[in-house]
């Protein structure tokens, strides 16, 4: 069974008031007893599940660019025409490729010991010997932006800011500010390198890597996280006075390197050209499985695609499933997609990516026209017993297909429990264990429900109000 989470009992509560303020449209007879039936079949499907757990046990880690995703990709092209989808295809493109070969961050004085540390994806290599210095420890970024060159020059910078914990993964904006700009304001006051507490939120000795800002392969300067244990550990130490470490990092860059889109298709009837787009992408950090980021993605939207085209009848839209390459290390895939389907955007009815781990769904959110408001509604109401609330229509896309709901496109955003999804995301501990099967299910379910009735209606999610019903509002 699903476990529902602690919001639904909340939005049950609040139903009345749900549809008496929001209108909904009216659905078809067969096509809801069928999206009720494929929320059903989603309970106990095993194709999802499974191809994450053959995905990250038969591969592993993807990072971008590397020969792993090349395997993957290779894997994922057998394994979609073994499940009958069509058109399955690679849109290959190349990226720039960085790769850590060795990382090593150690306090020298006053007490010699190793901190647990991780190169943040691009950082500069050290000289082979490494660098050493006093740290200069900064509780946020714009500390270390506002000091003067003084404070850093000839020093190893330290910023130990936390990231919060939310639901919707909202304070991870935060700790990806200082990923990005630490090396760079380090560099430019003279810094020898930077180290920063891990991004991620759990307690263990997990480091938390992730790209920093760069320019090409390599960014402006040596940059490492070291983890929450640590960053704790090493201020307890400067708060007893002076510090000095040692940081070696050692990388393997190379200016251009093969990357590309996985595609797959559920090939549509009447209404075949216009395409439902369900993304993921399939590239992950090198320290983990990339189980929960984003092969639990794959895996759901797989999962999901797969449901609609085991119905009995073929949808009337065309489901395409996209395995974004090279996410992690610039969003590659996604604009390489923009940049080969530029032309037909205007053929994407809808698109929706599932890139938060396997935590259950809560909240449905859009962004329709104006005038296709009551479809989200009415498609909410499906997912009512799943323990789906309504949401806004401010969604943005996910980092893949952001591009696209920039451009237009109608999306679909469903918002999942990510609470503890920072605990593993871009750490060691992502791994396949990490996944909760009834959960994962319940991913499943929403987006094959929702894609279900997005073919088969032919609704136009872009529909904004008549002319003249414009000033009414
Ligand atoms: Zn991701």
């Amino acid at each position: 069974m699903f476990k529902p989470v602690m919001t639904a009992a909340v939005a049950v509560g609040c139903l009345a008031h749900v549809a008496l303020a929001q209108e909904v449209a009216e659905l078809d007879d067969t096509i809801e007893a069928t999206a009720k039936a494929l929320i059903e079949a989603a309970r106990v499907d095993e194709v999802g599940l499974t191809f994450v757990e053959d995905l990250t046990t038969e591969v592993g880690q993807r990072l971008a660019g590397s020969e792993a995703e090349q395997r993957a990709r290779d894997w994922s092209v057998a394994e979609l025409n073994e499940l009958g989808f069509d058109a399955v295809r690679v849109e290959a493109f190349d990226i720039p490729f960085w790769s850590r070969k060795s990382e090593a961050v150690a306090v020298l004085t006053p007490s010699p010991q190793e901190l647990v540390a991780t190169a943040l994806g691009g950082s500069a290599a050290t000289p082979k010997d490494g660098v050493s210095g006093p740290v200069v420890r900064f509780e946020s970024l714009a500390d270390l932006q506002s000091a003067p060159v003084s404070k850093v020059d000839g020093k190893i910078v330290f910023i130990d800011e936390y990231t919060i914990k939310t639901m919707d993964g909202s304070g991870y904006g935060m700790g990806v500010r200082k990923r990005s700009g630490c090396a760079k304001a380090t560099s430019d006051k003279g810094g020898l390198a930077c180290l920063i507490r891990s991004v991620g939120t759990q307690p263990h000795r997990m480091p938390h890597t992730g790209i920093m800002a760069r320019d090409g392969a390599e960014g402006d300067g040596p940059v490492a996280a070291i983890s929450g244990p640590d960053a704790d550990q090493l201020t307890r130490l400067l708060a007893r006075g002076p510090v000095t470490v040692s940081v070696n990092i050692q990388t393997e860059i190379k200016t251009n390197a093969p990357s590309g889109n996985v595609i797959a298709e559920v090939t549509g009837t009447d209404l075949r050209d216009e395409i439902v787009l369900l993304g993921c992408h399939l590239d992950s950090w090198d320290l983990g499985t990339g189980a929960l980021d984003d092969g639990a993605g794959c895996g759901i939207v797989v999962g999901a695609a797969k449901l609609i085209a085991e119905l009995p009848e073929r949808p009337r839209r065309t489901i395409r499933v996209v395995l974004y390459g090279a996410e992690e290390v610039g969003l590659f895939g996604a604009t390489a997609y923009a940049r080969e389907h530029g032309d037909d955007l205007d053929k994407h009815v809808l698109a929706s990516e599932s890139d938060f781990g396997a935590g259950p769904i809560w909240r449905f959110q859009t962004r329709f026209g104006e005038a296709a408001l009551p479809y989200a509604r009415t498609i909410q109401n499906l997912l009512i017993p799943l323990g789906v609330t309504p949401g806004d229509n401010r969604a943005r896309g996910g980092p893949d297909i952001g591009i696209l709901a920039r451009s237009g496109v109608p999306v679909v955003t469903p918002g999942q429990n990510g609470i503890d999804y920072f605990d593993y995301h871009h750490t060691p501990d992502d791994t396949f264990d990490k996944i909760d099967p009834d959960e994962f299910r319940q991913n499943v379910a929403v987006y094959a429900a929702f894609a279900y009735v997005a073919t088969e209606t032919g609704w136009d999610f872009r529909k904004q109000p008549e002319p003249e019903t414009v000033g009414t509002e």
